[in-house]
């Protein structure tokens, strides 16, 4: 039996209940044995967690966008000099393009920080299917570093729905499921709100976000819990409200391309 179906049947033969573990993490379906969501009856990685229906998007949305004029071109396909990593420079791979993660290279981030933003950014997992569930086609884009928007393989992939493509890990699966095949370009079009504290260092205002994927709306204002945690509770920790774009090497050779980004304005304040 292949190792897919073995998951499937330990899936099913488990019914849901249990903590579905193997040796290999990436492969994990769910989780029964973390904290709940706060004020959710679902658990961190819930495997019981509602699935979102699966909606074929149009052929093309934003594919290709050329930035408008105000825009900061964060990746124009052919070098990562706006990036950089833990070590130093960003040593992912750039080519006919695209920049494209490199195992152990680790994650990258903009040198800029920015507030409130509109950010676009076109992905494609491996066209050549490798691993299950958190294991197939894993990267994410980090607002501010810290809140993490899931990059998957989702299609014909189960995974514990609060870390499929769209999620806000570990906290929101997306309204649908609008992955495109293994392979195949598709956007994230992104409209972000930091989070605000007082002088007390008491939240006022959580981060947001509000995302379209492949054109779809998949993610409307929707507010993050906190900082993107596996496994635990997401909480807050006050900062300056200001951060980088980060995209996380998670072992697969995800590609990126044309990514722009644009500060929001404030109203009557040209
Ligand atoms: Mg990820």
């Amino acid at each position: 039996m292949q190792k897919s179906s073995l998951l499937l049947a330990a899936w099913i033969g488990a019914g849901f209940n249990a903590s579905i573990v193997n040796s290999f993490a990436a492969d994990v379906l769910g989780y029964k044995d973390t904290p709940l969501v706060p004020g959710l009856q679902w658990h961190v990685h819930d495997p019981d967690r509602p699935r979102p229906k699966v909606v074929t998007p149009g052929e093309t949305f934003s594919h290709g966008a050329p930035a408008p004029s105000d825009a900061v071109v964060l990746f124009d396909g052919k070098d990562l000099l706006k990036w950089k990593s833990d070590k130093g420079d960003a040593k992912w791979k750039v080519e006919n393009g695209y920049m494209e993660a490199v195992k152990g290279a680790g994650n990258i981030r903009t040198k800029d920080e920015f507030g409130d933003f509109q950010l676009h950014i076109e992905f494609a997992t491996p066209e050549k299917v490798v691993g299950n569930s958190q294991g197939r086609g894993n990267s994410g884009v980090f607002m501010h570093g810290i809140y993490e928007l899931q990059v998957l393989d989702t299609y014909d992939n189960l995974t514990y729905p609060d870390g499929q493509c769209g999620a806000l890990y570990g906290q929101w699966p997306p309204l649908v499921n609008v992955c495109k095949k293994p392979g195949e370009w598709q956007s994230y079009d992104i409209i972000f709100e930091a989070p605000h504290w007082d002088e007390n260092k008491k939240l006022t205002k959580p981060a947001s976000i509000t995302v379209l994927q492949n054109g779809v709306v998949i993610h409307n204002k929707k507010e993050y819990l906190g900082e993107t945690r596996h496994r635990e509770a997401a909480s807050y920790k006050p900062y300056s409200s200001r951060g980088p774009i980060e995209l996380q090497d998670h072992g697969n050779p995800m590609r990126f391309r044309n990514i722009w980004i644009r500060n929001l304005g404030e109203y009557d304040k040209p």
